[in-house]
């Protein structure tokens, strides 16, 4: 069965989905996305996420592709012609073609691409292990909140933990403060047991799946700060963990080579992490064989 892309009012198969090459998305990164997990068949935090893509466009004078309603439909179908279960569902907007000129085109015909692809998530080994972080400073603009395609600083911050065998980088603000890994939240707990986030600000990119473990953390009576904490904050803590649409809440268990707490994953993570599944209403995806 071959992969089904939406691009712009019809379903193609992925290989024969194409964008015009003076899409202001290929040309300036003049676009925003979202990533929605399909859990057990399910849209995880599907409003949290429409919610955001419609505050990004917002931002940036981004007119919608197609009613909000229409899209929920279109995100449907895709995961319905891709027979996903268990998938990554890629929504994109861009600003649309137009003869290339800085300036906004003047009646903008926006571009909505979505693509789907079944993912396996991470491997509960993964969870038994928790996954090691490498930090770098954050050379990102200054509009973090805004889910802009524009992520070349993650390209790089990526490919750099990659090859050095960590599975993400935490950014750093000029300060010393962890600003969110390149493609996730960063949470700690404390040496004193309190969990630990930065605030929404320009800085970071204000994660749905952090808002729901925040409600998680609040219905399970757990004590939270947001606030911004150093490397050092966190290897002096109990526990790290990053979260995102993909990874739900996942421990981090060395940060430049060197322990978090004891090195394990600890139980507050898990914790939230169940709690999270419990949100969306299926099972961990780690947890069936
Ligand atoms: N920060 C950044 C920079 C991200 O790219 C992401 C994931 N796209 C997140 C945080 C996590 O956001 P979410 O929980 O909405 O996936």
């Amino acid at each position: 069965m071959p992969r089904i892309a939406y691009v712009n009012g019809r379903y193609l198969p992925h290989g024969e989905a194409s964008i015009h090459i003076e899409d202001r998305g290929f040309q300036f990164a003049d676009g925003v996305y979202e990533v929605v997990t399909v859990v057990g068949g399910k849209l995880a935090d599907e409003e949290g996420h429409l919610t955001r893509l419609a505050r990004s466009m917002n931002e940036l004078s981004i007119p919608w592709p197609v009613k909000p309603a229409t899209l929920r439909f279109i995100m449907r179908e895709v995961v319905r012609r891709n027979r996903a279960d268990n998938a990554l569902l890629y929504i994109q907007v861009t600003r649309g073609a137009a003869p290339r000129d800085f300036r906004f085109p003047k009646d903008p015909a926006p571009s909505l691409v979505l693509t789907c692809r079944r993912t396996a998530f991470q491997p509960a080994s993964l969870l038994e292990k928790g996954v090691s972080v490498i930090t770098m400073p954050d050379i990102r603009w200054l509009r973090r909140d805004i889910k802009s395609v524009s992520l070349l600083p993650q390209v790089l911050g990526k490919q750099k933990a990659f090859e050095a065998g960590a599975f993400e980088g935490w950014q750093l603000d000029p300060d010393g403060y962890v600003t969110e890994g390149c493609s996730s939240n960063a949470w700690i707990v404390t040496a004193d047991g309190t969990l630990v986030t930065r605030q929404p600000s320009n800085d970071i990119l204000n994660g749905i799946t952090r808002l729901s473990l925040l409600e998680c953390a609040r219905e399970l009576g757990i004590a939270y700060k947001e606030r911004p904490f150093t490397v050092a904050e966190a290897l002096a803590g109990r526990e790290a963990f990053i979260s995102s649409a993909s990874t739900f809440a996942l421990p981090v268990t060395r940060i430049d080579g060197k322990p978090v707490g004891d090195g394990k994953p600890g139980p507050l993570a898990r914790r939230l992490r169940q709690a999270y599944m419990d949100h969306v209403g299926t099972p961990d995806p780690a947890s069936i064989k």
